[in-house]
Protein backbone atom coordinates (compact mmCIF):
# COMPACT_ATOMS: atom_id res chain seq x y z
CA UNK A 1 0.00 0.00 0.00
CA UNK A 2 1.46 3.49 -0.65
CA UNK A 3 1.72 5.97 2.38
CA UNK A 4 -1.58 8.40 2.83
CA UNK A 5 -0.56 10.70 5.88
CA UNK A 6 -3.39 12.69 5.07
CA UNK A 7 -5.65 9.26 5.57
CA UNK A 8 -3.75 8.75 8.97
CA UNK A 9 -4.70 12.18 10.38
CA UNK A 10 -7.99 11.65 9.58
CA UNK A 11 -8.08 8.40 11.21
CA UNK A 12 -6.43 9.92 14.06
CA UNK A 13 -8.59 12.99 14.59
CA UNK A 14 -11.42 11.43 14.38
CA UNK A 15 -10.06 8.62 17.15
CA UNK A 16 -8.97 11.15 19.10
CA UNK A 17 -12.87 12.66 19.11
CA UNK A 18 -14.59 9.62 20.05
CA UNK A 19 -12.49 6.73 20.80
CA UNK A 20 -12.37 6.01 24.50
CA UNK A 21 -9.04 4.48 25.32
CA UNK A 22 -8.74 1.21 27.89
CA UNK A 23 -5.66 2.04 30.03
CA UNK A 24 -4.96 5.52 29.05
CA UNK A 25 -5.70 9.07 30.58
CA UNK A 26 -7.65 10.07 27.29
CA UNK A 27 -5.96 13.64 26.88
CA UNK A 28 -2.58 11.81 27.16
CA UNK A 29 -2.41 9.47 24.20
CA UNK A 30 -1.02 10.00 20.91
CA UNK A 31 -1.72 6.05 19.43
CA UNK A 32 -0.34 5.37 15.93
CA UNK A 33 -3.34 5.08 12.81
CA UNK A 34 -2.02 1.30 11.63
CA UNK A 35 -3.00 0.86 7.49
CA UNK A 36 -2.09 -2.94 8.07
CA UNK A 37 -0.54 -5.71 8.32
CA UNK A 38 1.12 -9.12 7.21
CA UNK A 39 3.23 -11.63 8.74
CA UNK A 40 5.30 -10.34 11.51
CA UNK A 41 4.82 -6.49 10.40
CA UNK A 42 2.35 -4.20 10.41
CA UNK A 43 2.92 -0.27 8.93
CA UNK A 44 1.39 3.21 9.05
CA UNK A 45 0.17 5.82 7.17
CA UNK A 46 3.55 7.40 6.61
CA UNK A 47 5.13 4.70 4.93
CA UNK A 48 6.81 3.03 8.47
CA UNK A 49 6.99 -0.45 8.99
CA UNK A 50 7.74 -2.20 12.02
CA UNK A 51 8.45 -5.43 13.25
CA UNK A 52 6.30 -6.82 15.40
CA UNK A 53 8.07 -8.02 18.12
CA UNK A 54 4.54 -7.68 20.42
CA UNK A 55 2.35 -9.73 18.78
CA UNK A 56 0.23 -6.96 19.67
CA UNK A 57 -0.87 -7.39 22.71
CA UNK A 58 1.14 -11.00 22.65
CA UNK A 59 -2.16 -12.78 20.91
CA UNK A 60 -0.96 -12.50 16.91
CA UNK A 61 0.47 -16.27 17.36
CA UNK A 62 0.38 -17.18 13.67
CA UNK A 63 1.32 -13.57 12.70
CA UNK A 64 -1.03 -11.00 10.56
CA UNK A 65 -3.58 -11.51 8.02
CA UNK A 66 -2.70 -15.44 7.32
CA UNK A 67 -4.38 -16.46 3.96
CA UNK A 68 -6.40 -19.55 5.50
CA UNK A 69 -7.49 -17.57 8.52
CA UNK A 70 -8.77 -14.69 6.30
CA UNK A 71 -10.33 -17.24 3.86
CA UNK A 72 -11.81 -19.12 6.85
CA UNK A 73 -13.83 -16.35 8.17
CA UNK A 74 -14.38 -14.90 4.69
CA UNK A 75 -16.19 -18.27 4.21
CA UNK A 76 -18.33 -18.13 7.31
CA UNK A 77 -19.34 -14.82 6.83
CA UNK A 78 -21.30 -16.07 3.96
CA UNK A 79 -22.88 -19.15 5.37
CA UNK A 80 -23.43 -18.21 9.15
CA UNK A 81 -22.61 -15.05 10.32
CA UNK A 82 -23.89 -15.89 14.03
CA UNK A 83 -26.59 -18.01 15.68
CA UNK A 84 -27.45 -18.11 19.41
CA UNK A 85 -24.79 -20.55 21.51
CA UNK A 86 -28.03 -23.13 22.35
CA UNK A 87 -27.83 -24.37 18.87
CA UNK A 88 -25.18 -26.75 17.95
CA UNK A 89 -22.99 -25.61 15.27
CA UNK A 90 -20.21 -27.55 12.34
CA UNK A 91 -17.77 -24.86 13.44
CA UNK A 92 -18.20 -24.58 16.87
CA UNK A 93 -18.46 -28.44 17.48
CA UNK A 94 -15.06 -29.02 15.15
CA UNK A 95 -13.04 -25.71 17.06
CA UNK A 96 -13.93 -27.89 20.60
CA UNK A 97 -13.41 -31.02 19.09
CA UNK A 98 -9.81 -29.41 18.36
CA UNK A 99 -8.88 -27.84 21.45
CA UNK A 100 -10.02 -30.62 23.34
CA UNK A 101 -7.79 -32.56 21.44
CA UNK A 102 -4.83 -30.23 22.11
CA UNK A 103 -5.70 -29.70 26.25
CA UNK A 104 -4.17 -31.85 28.70
CA UNK A 105 -5.40 -34.80 30.17
CA UNK A 106 -8.73 -35.32 30.40
CA UNK A 107 -9.78 -31.36 29.90
CA UNK A 108 -12.81 -32.49 27.12
CA UNK A 109 -15.11 -29.75 27.38
CA UNK A 110 -15.24 -26.50 26.33
CA UNK A 111 -16.64 -23.73 27.18
CA UNK A 112 -16.55 -20.77 24.73
CA UNK A 113 -16.28 -17.31 25.79
CA UNK A 114 -15.71 -13.81 24.16
CA UNK A 115 -12.08 -13.23 25.43
CA UNK A 116 -9.47 -14.10 28.72
CA UNK A 117 -11.21 -12.00 31.59
CA UNK A 118 -14.46 -13.97 30.95
CA UNK A 119 -12.67 -17.24 30.67
CA UNK A 120 -11.11 -16.46 34.33
CA UNK A 121 -14.42 -15.64 35.65
CA UNK A 122 -16.45 -18.86 33.94
CA UNK A 123 -13.88 -21.11 35.94
CA UNK A 124 -13.80 -19.40 39.25
CA UNK A 125 -17.31 -19.47 39.20
CA UNK A 126 -16.82 -23.28 38.17
CA UNK A 127 -14.93 -23.74 40.57
CA UNK A 128 -17.58 -22.24 43.45
CA UNK A 129 -19.99 -24.18 42.57
CA UNK A 130 -18.17 -27.20 42.04
CA UNK A 131 -16.73 -27.13 45.84
CA UNK A 132 -19.32 -25.14 47.40
CA UNK A 133 -16.13 -22.71 48.88
CA UNK A 134 -15.57 -19.25 47.94
CA UNK A 135 -11.98 -18.05 48.69
CA UNK A 136 -9.61 -17.84 45.14
CA UNK A 137 -5.75 -17.73 45.53
CA UNK A 138 -3.91 -16.05 43.31
CA UNK A 139 -0.09 -14.99 43.08
CA UNK A 140 1.02 -11.50 43.01
CA UNK A 141 3.04 -10.75 39.62
CA UNK A 142 -0.33 -11.64 37.39
CA UNK A 143 -2.32 -10.80 35.15
CA UNK A 144 -5.80 -12.29 34.77
CA UNK A 145 -8.19 -9.69 33.00
CA UNK A 146 -9.99 -6.41 33.72
CA UNK A 147 -13.47 -7.77 34.60
CA UNK A 148 -14.77 -7.98 38.26
CA UNK A 149 -13.63 -11.11 39.58
CA UNK A 150 -10.70 -11.41 36.94
CA UNK A 151 -9.27 -7.86 38.41
CA UNK A 152 -9.06 -9.07 41.64
CA UNK A 153 -7.54 -12.09 41.07
CA UNK A 154 -4.18 -9.70 39.39
CA UNK A 155 -1.53 -9.33 41.34
CA UNK A 156 -0.32 -5.82 39.47
CA UNK A 157 -1.10 -2.82 39.93
CA UNK A 158 -3.71 -2.69 37.34
CA UNK A 159 -5.77 -3.88 40.27
CA UNK A 160 -5.68 -1.32 42.21
CA UNK A 161 -7.99 1.47 41.26
CA UNK A 162 -10.68 -1.94 40.82
CA UNK A 163 -10.15 -3.72 44.53
CA UNK A 164 -13.20 -4.55 46.20
CA UNK A 165 -12.61 -6.74 49.13
CA UNK A 166 -15.63 -8.56 48.82
CA UNK A 167 -14.23 -10.75 46.07
CA UNK A 168 -12.74 -13.40 48.19
CA UNK A 169 -9.09 -13.15 46.59
CA UNK A 170 -6.10 -13.92 48.48
CA UNK A 171 -2.68 -13.07 46.88
CA UNK A 172 0.61 -14.92 47.17
CA UNK A 173 3.90 -15.25 46.19
CA UNK A 174 5.05 -17.24 43.24
CA UNK A 175 8.67 -18.22 42.38
CA UNK A 176 10.80 -15.34 40.99
CA UNK A 177 14.67 -16.31 40.68
CA UNK A 178 15.50 -13.57 40.21
CA UNK A 179 13.46 -11.20 42.43
CA UNK A 180 13.44 -14.32 44.68
CA UNK A 181 10.62 -12.60 47.51
CA UNK A 182 11.92 -16.02 49.85
CA UNK A 183 15.71 -15.01 49.53
CA UNK A 184 16.54 -17.81 47.69
CA UNK A 185 19.79 -18.42 45.49
CA UNK A 186 18.97 -21.58 42.94
CA UNK A 187 15.91 -23.01 41.35
CA UNK A 188 15.67 -25.79 43.99
CA UNK A 189 15.23 -23.62 46.71
CA UNK A 190 13.15 -21.28 44.95
CA UNK A 191 11.00 -24.24 44.18
CA UNK A 192 11.03 -25.53 48.06
CA UNK A 193 10.36 -22.37 49.65
CA UNK A 194 7.30 -21.11 47.35
CA UNK A 195 5.38 -24.82 47.88
CA UNK A 196 6.13 -24.28 51.65
CA UNK A 197 5.12 -20.41 51.13
CA UNK A 198 1.40 -21.56 49.58
CA UNK A 199 1.52 -24.50 51.70
CA UNK A 200 1.72 -21.62 54.53
CA UNK A 201 -0.86 -19.35 53.38
CA UNK A 202 -3.57 -22.24 52.91
CA UNK A 203 -2.89 -23.37 56.22
CA UNK A 204 -3.89 -20.09 57.69
CA UNK A 205 -6.83 -19.04 55.08
CA UNK A 206 -8.22 -22.31 56.10
CA UNK A 207 -7.85 -25.11 52.84
CA UNK A 208 -11.69 -26.06 53.65
CA UNK A 209 -12.62 -22.27 52.75
CA UNK A 210 -10.65 -22.40 49.22
CA UNK A 211 -11.86 -22.91 45.94
CA UNK A 212 -9.33 -22.26 43.86
CA UNK A 213 -5.83 -21.44 43.02
CA UNK A 214 -5.51 -19.63 39.83
CA UNK A 215 -1.85 -19.22 38.34
CA UNK A 216 -0.82 -18.16 35.03
CA UNK A 217 1.37 -21.12 34.01
CA UNK A 218 3.93 -18.78 33.10
CA UNK A 219 3.55 -15.67 33.97
CA UNK A 220 3.10 -13.55 31.31
CA UNK A 221 2.36 -9.76 31.36
CA UNK A 222 4.11 -10.00 34.85
CA UNK A 223 7.14 -10.43 33.18
CA UNK A 224 7.11 -14.18 32.12
CA UNK A 225 8.74 -16.02 35.06
CA UNK A 226 9.38 -19.83 33.92
CA UNK A 227 8.41 -21.94 36.81
CA UNK A 228 11.22 -24.26 38.38
CA UNK A 229 10.74 -27.84 38.09
CA UNK A 230 8.46 -29.60 40.20
CA UNK A 231 6.75 -25.86 41.43
CA UNK A 232 3.38 -26.82 39.51
CA UNK A 233 3.31 -30.34 39.85
CA UNK A 234 3.83 -29.54 44.21
CA UNK A 235 0.75 -27.01 43.27
CA UNK A 236 -1.09 -29.68 42.16
CA UNK A 237 -0.37 -32.37 45.05
CA UNK A 238 -1.63 -29.66 47.45
CA UNK A 239 -4.42 -28.83 45.26
CA UNK A 240 -5.59 -32.54 45.38
CA UNK A 241 -4.67 -32.85 49.03
CA UNK A 242 -7.21 -30.09 49.84
CA UNK A 243 -9.70 -30.70 47.00
CA UNK A 244 -9.13 -27.42 45.38
CA UNK A 245 -9.87 -26.69 41.86
CA UNK A 246 -6.33 -25.89 40.17
CA UNK A 247 -7.26 -23.46 37.13
CA UNK A 248 -4.34 -22.65 34.73
CA UNK A 249 -4.46 -19.47 33.22
CA UNK A 250 -2.98 -19.91 29.49
CA UNK A 251 -4.85 -17.31 27.98
CA UNK A 252 -1.25 -15.63 27.38
CA UNK A 253 0.90 -19.21 27.64
CA UNK A 254 -1.50 -20.57 25.25
CA UNK A 255 -1.49 -22.05 21.53
CA UNK A 256 1.87 -22.25 20.96
CA UNK A 257 3.84 -19.50 22.53
CA UNK A 258 5.86 -20.97 24.37
CA UNK A 259 7.21 -23.57 22.08
CA UNK A 260 3.83 -26.33 23.12
CA UNK A 261 0.24 -26.54 22.32
CA UNK A 262 -0.01 -25.38 25.92
CA UNK A 263 3.10 -24.36 28.53
CA UNK A 264 1.26 -27.04 30.48
CA UNK A 265 3.03 -29.68 28.16
CA UNK A 266 5.96 -28.79 29.62
CA UNK A 267 5.96 -30.11 33.21
CA UNK A 268 3.53 -32.40 32.27
CA UNK A 269 0.61 -30.94 34.71
CA UNK A 270 -2.98 -31.45 34.08
CA UNK A 271 -5.44 -28.86 35.91
CA UNK A 272 -8.81 -29.37 36.64
CA UNK A 273 -9.65 -26.13 34.27
CA UNK A 274 -7.57 -24.24 31.88
CA UNK A 275 -8.42 -20.50 30.54
CA UNK A 276 -7.71 -19.76 27.05
CA UNK A 277 -7.94 -17.39 23.96
CA UNK A 278 -5.35 -14.54 22.38
CA UNK A 279 -3.72 -17.67 20.10
CA UNK A 280 -6.52 -19.58 20.19
CA UNK A 281 -7.61 -18.11 16.72
CA UNK A 282 -4.44 -15.30 17.21
CA UNK A 283 -7.64 -12.52 17.62
CA UNK A 284 -8.77 -12.63 14.16
CA UNK A 285 -12.36 -12.02 16.01
CA UNK A 286 -12.73 -12.06 20.02
CA UNK A 287 -12.65 -15.73 21.33
CA UNK A 288 -11.51 -17.54 24.56
CA UNK A 289 -12.63 -20.09 26.84
CA UNK A 290 -12.56 -22.74 29.49
CA UNK A 291 -11.64 -26.31 29.09
CA UNK A 292 -13.02 -28.34 31.59
CA UNK A 293 -11.96 -31.36 33.33
CA UNK A 294 -14.33 -34.80 33.43
CA UNK A 295 -15.22 -34.63 37.16
CA UNK A 296 -15.95 -30.43 37.13
CA UNK A 297 -18.26 -31.17 33.55
CA UNK A 298 -20.18 -34.09 35.54
CA UNK A 299 -20.98 -31.99 38.06
CA UNK A 300 -23.46 -29.77 35.39
CA UNK A 301 -24.87 -33.31 34.20
CA UNK A 302 -28.49 -32.75 35.96
CA UNK A 303 -27.73 -29.34 37.18
CA UNK A 304 -27.96 -26.29 34.79
CA UNK A 305 -24.51 -24.18 34.60
CA UNK A 306 -25.66 -21.03 35.44
CA UNK A 307 -23.48 -18.95 33.34
CA UNK A 308 -23.66 -17.70 29.38
CA UNK A 309 -22.95 -14.84 26.68
CA UNK A 310 -24.75 -13.74 24.00
CA UNK A 311 -21.68 -14.46 21.96
CA UNK A 312 -20.81 -17.90 23.16
CA UNK A 313 -19.37 -20.19 20.60
CA UNK A 314 -19.55 -17.37 17.60
CA UNK A 315 -19.36 -18.86 14.80
CA UNK A 316 -16.73 -16.69 12.66
CA UNK A 317 -14.68 -16.92 15.63
CA UNK A 318 -15.20 -20.96 15.81
CA UNK A 319 -14.20 -20.53 12.14
CA UNK A 320 -11.40 -18.36 12.76
CA UNK A 321 -10.10 -21.31 15.40
CA UNK A 322 -10.28 -24.37 13.38
CA UNK A 323 -8.65 -22.59 10.43
CA UNK A 324 -6.02 -21.06 12.91
CA UNK A 325 -5.60 -24.71 14.77
CA UNK A 326 -4.96 -26.74 11.37
CA UNK A 327 -2.64 -24.28 9.83
CA UNK A 328 -0.39 -24.45 13.30
CA UNK A 329 -0.77 -28.08 12.82
CA UNK A 330 0.27 -28.52 9.64
CA UNK A 331 2.83 -25.43 8.93
CA UNK A 332 4.75 -27.02 12.29
CA UNK A 333 4.18 -23.53 13.39
CA UNK A 334 4.30 -24.71 16.95
CA UNK A 335 7.63 -26.69 16.40
CA UNK A 336 8.66 -23.27 14.91
CA UNK A 337 8.09 -20.91 17.65
CA UNK A 338 10.07 -23.81 19.78
CA UNK A 339 12.88 -23.77 17.29
CA UNK A 340 12.88 -20.11 17.40
CA UNK A 341 13.73 -20.18 21.06
CA UNK A 342 16.36 -22.53 21.00
CA UNK A 343 18.22 -21.60 18.02
CA UNK A 344 17.75 -17.74 18.07
CA UNK A 345 16.18 -15.86 20.41
CA UNK A 346 17.69 -17.83 23.42
CA UNK A 347 21.42 -16.90 22.26
CA UNK A 348 20.95 -14.17 20.77
CA UNK A 349 19.58 -12.19 23.72
CA UNK A 350 22.27 -13.99 25.76
CA UNK A 351 24.55 -12.69 23.79
CA UNK A 352 23.17 -9.00 23.51
CA UNK A 353 22.75 -9.01 27.76
CA UNK A 354 26.71 -9.65 27.95
CA UNK A 355 27.43 -6.82 25.61
CA UNK A 356 24.91 -4.22 27.52
CA UNK A 357 24.93 -3.57 31.46
CA UNK A 358 21.24 -2.65 31.36
CA UNK A 359 19.94 -5.78 30.73
CA UNK A 360 19.91 -7.55 34.47
CA UNK A 361 18.42 -10.95 33.31
CA UNK A 362 17.18 -12.82 30.04
CA UNK A 363 14.31 -15.36 31.09
CA UNK A 364 11.88 -17.11 28.68
CA UNK A 365 11.45 -19.98 26.08
CA UNK A 366 9.75 -20.46 23.02
CA UNK A 367 8.41 -16.55 21.86
CA UNK A 368 8.17 -16.06 25.29
CA UNK A 369 11.00 -13.60 26.47
CA UNK A 370 11.90 -11.26 29.09
CA UNK A 371 14.52 -8.57 29.14
CA UNK A 372 14.87 -7.02 32.80
CA UNK A 373 16.58 -4.02 32.23
CA UNK A 374 18.19 -2.35 35.42
CA UNK A 375 20.28 0.60 36.80
CA UNK A 376 22.87 -1.80 37.91
CA UNK A 377 23.60 -5.59 37.41
CA UNK A 378 25.42 -6.12 40.77
CA UNK A 379 21.89 -4.64 42.70
CA UNK A 380 19.69 -5.51 40.17
CA UNK A 381 18.17 -2.08 40.63
CA UNK A 382 15.51 -1.64 38.12
CA UNK A 383 15.87 0.60 35.42
CA UNK A 384 12.80 2.43 36.79
CA UNK A 385 11.11 2.02 40.16
CA UNK A 386 8.23 -0.44 40.20
CA UNK A 387 4.96 0.90 38.39
CA UNK A 388 6.88 4.29 37.69
CA UNK A 389 4.88 6.84 35.58
CA UNK A 390 6.10 9.82 34.19
CA UNK A 391 9.34 11.44 34.65
CA UNK A 392 10.38 8.61 36.65
CA UNK A 393 9.69 6.15 33.46
CA UNK A 394 11.51 8.45 31.03
CA UNK A 395 14.50 5.85 30.38
CA UNK A 396 12.09 3.13 29.63
CA UNK A 397 10.47 5.85 27.16
CA UNK A 398 13.77 6.42 26.14
CA UNK A 399 14.23 2.70 25.41
CA UNK A 400 10.51 2.27 23.87
CA UNK A 401 10.84 5.72 21.34
CA UNK A 402 14.47 4.05 20.12
CA UNK A 403 13.05 0.75 19.31
CA UNK A 404 10.25 2.35 17.53
CA UNK A 405 12.64 4.74 15.63
CA UNK A 406 14.33 1.82 13.99
CA UNK A 407 11.11 0.18 12.85
CA UNK A 408 10.79 -2.46 15.66
CA UNK A 409 7.87 -2.57 17.85
CA UNK A 410 8.28 -3.67 21.72
CA UNK A 411 6.00 -5.03 24.23
CA UNK A 412 7.26 -3.03 27.15
CA UNK A 413 5.99 -3.88 30.75
CA UNK A 414 7.21 -1.42 33.58
CA UNK A 415 11.24 -1.61 33.66
CA UNK A 416 11.16 -5.18 31.29
CA UNK A 417 10.81 -5.36 27.55
CA UNK A 418 9.56 -8.76 26.29
CA UNK A 419 10.63 -10.56 23.20
CA UNK A 420 7.00 -11.57 21.92
CA UNK A 421 6.77 -12.05 18.47
CA UNK A 422 4.24 -14.29 16.30
CA UNK A 423 4.84 -17.91 16.64
CA UNK A 424 5.44 -17.98 13.16
CA UNK A 425 8.55 -15.52 13.12
CA UNK A 426 11.22 -16.54 10.73
CA UNK A 427 15.11 -17.00 12.03
CA UNK A 428 15.51 -13.62 9.28
CA UNK A 429 13.09 -11.98 11.03
CA UNK A 430 13.98 -12.69 14.83
CA UNK A 431 17.91 -12.02 13.99
CA UNK A 432 16.44 -8.23 12.40
CA UNK A 433 14.61 -8.08 15.60
CA UNK A 434 17.74 -9.09 17.42
CA UNK A 435 19.93 -6.12 16.07
CA UNK A 436 17.15 -3.41 16.06
CA UNK A 437 17.19 -4.19 19.85
CA UNK A 438 21.11 -4.46 19.98
CA UNK A 439 20.79 -0.63 18.76
CA UNK A 440 17.74 1.06 21.04
CA UNK A 441 19.60 -1.40 24.27
CA UNK A 442 22.49 1.49 23.99
CA UNK A 443 19.51 3.84 25.07
CA UNK A 444 18.88 2.04 28.50
CA UNK A 445 22.64 1.73 28.80
CA UNK A 446 22.88 5.19 29.03
CA UNK A 447 20.51 5.30 32.18
CA UNK A 448 22.72 2.70 34.52
CA UNK A 449 25.35 3.38 37.22
N1 LIG B 1 -5.21 -13.90 31.47
C1 LIG B 1 -3.98 -13.64 31.01
C2 LIG B 1 -2.85 -14.53 31.43
C3 LIG B 1 -3.76 -12.58 30.13
O1 LIG B 1 -2.52 -12.32 29.69
C4 LIG B 1 -4.86 -11.77 29.74
C5 LIG B 1 -4.66 -10.63 28.82
O2 LIG B 1 -3.58 -10.17 28.59
C6 LIG B 1 -6.13 -12.08 30.25
C7 LIG B 1 -6.26 -13.16 31.10
C8 LIG B 1 -7.32 -11.26 29.86
O3 LIG B 1 -7.68 -11.51 28.55
P1 LIG B 1 -8.61 -10.48 27.74
O4 LIG B 1 -7.85 -9.21 27.63
O5 LIG B 1 -8.87 -11.19 26.45
O6 LIG B 1 -9.87 -10.32 28.54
Amino acid sequence: TQPDPAAGAAVKATDRAHVFHSWSAQGLIDPLAVAGAEGSYFWDYDGNRYLDFSSQLVNTNIGHQHPKVVAAIQEQAGRLCTVAPGFAVDVRSEAARLIAERTPGDLDKIFFTSGGAEAVENAVRMARLHTGRSKVLSTYRSYHGATAAAINLTGDPRRWPSDTASAGVVHFWGPFLYRSPFHAETEEQECERALRHLADTLAFEGPQSVAAIILETVPGTAGIMVPPAGYLAGVRELCDRHGIVFILDEVMAGFGRTGRWFAADHWGVTPDLLTFAKGVNSGYVPLGGVAISAEIAAGFDRRPYPGGLTYSGHPLACASAVATIEAMAEEGIVENAARIGEDVLGPGLRELAERHPSVGDVRGLGVFWALELVRDRATREPLVPYNAAGEAAAPMAAFTAACKKSGLWPFVNMNRTHVVPPCTVSEAEAKEGLALLDEALTAADAHTV
